[in-house]
This record gives structure tokens, C-alpha cells and sequence, in this order.
């Protein structure tokens, strides 16, 4: 049972002592104490089911018993040396992570969070190409540190500082409310139900996205001036937005022409998340220059990690690079854990199954309930873009969408919150979860959408 602070001491606390922009989602704030595999708990013992994962950051479940053996045994044995000495597990940890790597993706870079491991991203673009242009899409995230802050293209993620130097944002392509796709397609099916099909299929949607990329590409950068260009493969913070088929190959093309590298932020989508792939990249069928990744890694956790060619990593060279903490004894082996726990336990073939059950049902229920607009995402990587019922695709006011998320957490279930405007409910479940799990939790969400008809 629950032995700290109160609820209220907590609120206490939080007022005077903690960074002022943590607040909690619901109305009355959830104190969670303890969490195992999909499971949390909080201050009186009740149990949730945690469809959010901290978003995609508990990959094989809360206090997986494999991580915390791997971290107890490391812990009893050597926390930390120094890059000037050698330990087993940052090399046998390595190793395992370039061979989940295509190509000649096969030097591995250990550090401590995705903004750290976007911001090295940029000065491998950067030194690699001799460029300092750097695009990134519209409504990503990439990071909060001086640098990542500006491949953050999301209004409430920038401050009123000089934003760091040539990085551009561009246009992305949001097939549900950009000015190409959902109800502005000629896809037919898009005309009766504002759903546009060119996430799976060929459509006009991404040709007129590519070719705003390319003249954007034109206007801030031209010709021979490119460093890298950054996209996540779902666009996670941004509310889970899937891009048309082929985008991400033509802008790859684009990037290629212009001998930029391009890379690929799987922070959220990495690991087995999107189910078809263990690489989100890979349903793009590219094959980026640099792979980025934290989060699920660490399995909770902080640590991440750049994967790149020898060629690209040969830039760095002509300087000093460390990291204190960087692959830590601990941090390899609870990497090592995790990377293990994927392929025993068959997680990405569970995101796979699990998530494409969800996504047909939740996709079943847009069907019945008006509120929902736009179903997507891949494997269990899914978001469900709320809107107000009044056929002009309102994003949900927050009273209405807050109160859907404070029925949920009643009735057991823990969602996600994401998007621009706040209104899409992002599903990013420990890869744990069963077939049980996600029914129960579509019955949680249609009893709360029925409650507000
Ligand atoms: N990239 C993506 C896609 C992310 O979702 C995040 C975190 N939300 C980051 C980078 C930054 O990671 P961190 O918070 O560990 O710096």
C-alpha cells in the first residue's frame, strides 16, 4: 500500500517547489505509486490500464522483471568507469543495436535523451556535408534542448528567444486537416466520411505535398546548401499523424538529389512499435543516414542512442566527442534486456496484431459516433483525433475532450493526450498488452462516448 505524501502535500509541493509547467491531466491529478507490465496503480490501490506508456517510453512493460534483474545485477557489479576504460556491456549492447540496423547503418552512439541524440543528429549533418541547412516538418517534435527546440516545429514548444540558426520547418503532410487529403481529396471515399485512403494507397494528396516540399526546399534553402533533413515516422507529439503513402520516399528522393542526409527520429516508433517493422522507416522503405532513438530503448530508463554509417561517424573524429553517462554499465544492460525481451516475448509481432485490432475497431466506432474524425497510425503507434459535432471538424472543445479522458480514468483506463490542438487521444501501450486488454479498452471509450451523446 501507498506510504508517501498525500494528494494534497503533493499539490503543495508542486505550487512551490516544482517546475510550474507540470500540471496534472485530470481534474482530480492521478498519484501513481506503482506500475507492473500494463498495469498502474495509484495512491488507493486501484488499478489502471496504461494505454499511454509514458508515451512509448515503457515498451515491454512497468517494471519488466528481466530489466530490473539486469539493472540489480549491473548495479551490484559496476555503475560507472569512464570512456577512457572499457566495459562489457556498452560493446555487447552495441553490437546488438547495429544488428537491428539495415544497411550500413552500424556505428552506434550512446547517450542519455532523444534531445541530446537529435542535437548530435545535426552536427553529423552538418560536419558530414559541410551544409548548415537543416528541415524539419511542420507539427514534429524533436527534442527541447537550444537546438532540437528548433526542429520542434509546434507553436507551444517554442519561447520568444532568437530560435537557432538554419533550421527551416516545412510544410508536413497532415492528410485529415492539411489543405490536401481527408475531406479536400477527390478520393471518394474521403467525399462521405472525411476519411481520405492515401495512408494506404497511392493519391494526389501526397503529389501536391511533395511538390510544396520542393518548392519550400527552393525558397529556404536552394540548391547545394543542405545539412539533413529530420522527420519522425509517425509524427508522435503532434498526435500520432500518419503521412500519405510515399511522401517520406519522394522527400527522401528530394534530400538524396540535394546530397543532404536524412534522418530518421524513431524515438516513438522505433523497436517493433509499428508492428509491420522493427524500424518505422522501414514501412517508408528508405533507408535514412542517421537513426535516432530513446525512450522504449531504456524501457522507462534514460538513455538513447544515434546510429549511423562508419563514413558519416569517421566526421566526428576530428574532434573530442564524449558523454559522461552514455552507455553506462547500467544503461547497456537494461538495453541489452529490452532488445531481448522484444524478440522472447514476440512484441513487435503483439504490436502487429494487437494494434490492428485496434485501429479496425476504433476505425468501426468513427463510424458510429460523430466526435470521432480521424482514426490512424500503425501497429500500436494510434491516434483518434477528436472533434465537435458540427461537421466542420471543430477540434473538441477541452471541456468535452477532458471530460472524456476523466470518464476513461474512472472506468480504469489510462489514454493519451496529444496534437496541436490538443484533442487527439494517443494510444502508445506497453507492447505488452493482449487482445483482452485493448478490448477492454474500447469498451471504456465507447461507454464514455455514449455518456456525452
Ligand atoms: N523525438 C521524439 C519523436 C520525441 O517524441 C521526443 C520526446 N517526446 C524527443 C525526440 C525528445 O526526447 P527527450 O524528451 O528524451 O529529450
Amino acid at each position: 500500500s501507498y506510504k508517501g505524501p498525500s494528494l494534497e502535500a503533493i499539490g503543495t509541493i508542486r505550487q512551490n517547489n516544482v517546475n510550474p509547467i507540470m500540471k496534472p491531466l485530470y481534474k482530480k491529478p492521478l498519484l501513481l505509486h506503482q506500475g507492473y507490465m500494463q498495469w498502474l496503480f495509484d495512491n488507493d490501490g486501484k488499478r489502471y490500464l496504461d494505454m499511454f506508456g509514458g508515451i512509448c517510453t515503457v515498451s515491454v512493460g512497468h517494471c519488466h522483471p528481466k530489466v530490473t534483474d539486469a539493472a540489480f545485477n549491473q548495479w551490484n557489479k559496476l555503475v560507472h568507469t569512464s570512456s577512457l576504460f572499457q566495459h562489457p556491456k556498452l560493446y555487447e549492447y552495441s553490437q546488438k543495436l547495429a544488428d537491428k540496423m539495415p544497411g550500413d547503418l552500424k556505428v552506434v552512439y550512446l547517450l542519455n535523451s532523444g534531445s541530446e541524440a537529435n542535437d548530435l543528429a545535426i552536427l553529423l549533418a552538418r560536419l558530414y556535408t559541410g551544409n548548415n541547412e537543416i528541415l524539419s516538418l511542420k507539427n514534429c517534435y524533436h527534442g527541447m534542448s537550444y537546438q532540437t527546440m528548433g526542429l520542434t516545429s509546434l507553436a507551444n514548444y517554442k519561447y520568444k528567444v532568437v530560435p537557432p540558426p538554419a533550421i527551416h520547418n516545412v510544410m508536413n503532410p497532415d492528410v485529415f486537416r492539411g489543405i490536401w487529403g481527408g475531406s479536400n481529396c477527390r478520393d471518394s471515399l474521403a467525399q462521405t466520411s472525411r476519411h481520405c485512403s492515401c495512408r494506404e494507397k497511392e493519391c494526389e494528396a501526397c503529389d501536391n505535398y511533395i511538390r510544396m516540399l520542393k518548392s519550400e526546399f527552393q525558397s529556404t534553402v536552394g540548391p547545394g546548401k543542405l545539412a539533413g533533413f529530420f522527420a519522425e515516422s509517425i509524427q508522435g507529439v503532434g498526435g500520432a499523424v500518419q503521412f500519405p503513402r510515399n511522401y517520406i520516399k519522394e522527400a527522401y528522393k528530394i534530400v538524396k538529389e540535394n546530397n543532404g542526409l536524412f534522418i530518421s527520429d524513431e524515438v516513438q516508433t522505433g523497436i517493433g512499435r509499428t508492428g509491420d517493422h522493427f524500424w518505422g522507416f522501414e514501412s517508408h522503405g528508405i533507408l535514412p543516414d542517421i537513426v535516432t532513438m530513446a525512450k522504449g530503448i531504456g524501457n522507462g530508463f534514460p538513455m538513447s542512442a544515434v546510429v549511423t554509417t562508419k563514413e558519416i561517424a569517421t566526421t566526428l573524429t576530428t574532434g573530442s566527442h564524449i558523454n559522461t553517462f552514455g552507455g553506462n554499465p547500467i544503461a547497456s544492460a537494461v538495453g541489452l534486456a529490452v532488445l531481448d525481451i522484444i524478440e522472447e516475448e514476440q512484441l513487435q509481432e503483439n504490436s502487429k496484431e494487437v494494434g490492428s485490432f485496434l485501429i479496425t475497431e476504433l476505425d468501426k466506432m468513427r463510424k458510429r459516433f460523430p466526435n470521432i474524425g480521424d482514426v490512424r497510425g500503425k501497429g500500436l503507434m494510434i491516434g483518434v483525433e477528436m472533434v465537435e459535432n458540427d461537421g466542420k471538424m471543430t477540434p473538441m472543445s477541452p471541456t468535452n475532450f477532458d471530460d472524456l479522458l476523466d470518464k476513461c480514468r474512472e472506468m480504469g483506463l489510462i489514454l493519451g493526450v496529444g496534437g496541436y490542438n490538443r484533442n487527439v487521444i494517443r494510444l502508445k501501450p506497453p507492447m505488452c498488452i493482449t487482445k483482452e486488454d485493448a478490448s477492454f479498452a474500447l469498451e471504456v471509450i465507447e461507454k464514455a462516448l455514449k455518456s456525452q451523446l
